[in-house]
């Protein structure tokens, strides 16, 4: 039994959204987040990859109101 806590690396976000190929959640390493937001804030649009390989953009789903 090695199983000691690192509190580092191993917080995820989840991002509240499902892989279209294969339905897993999509979570995210909380470094990962950081960069996945940036972009969406700067782009309005980023790209995951799920676990079964498949590419998933977001889209900004801020509330902006555009009127
Ligand atoms: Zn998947």
């Amino acid at each position: 039994m090695s199983a000691k806590k690192q509190a580092n690396s191993d917080d995820v976000v989840d991002m509240e959204l499902h892989c279209v190929m294969c339905g897993t959640r999509l979570y995210v390493s909380v470094p990962q987040a950081d960069a996945v937001i940036a972009s969406l804030e700067r782009t309005g649009a980023a790209i995951m990859i799920c676990v079964c390989g498949q590419a998933q953009i977001i889209r900004c789903k801020l509330q902006r109101r555009n009127d």
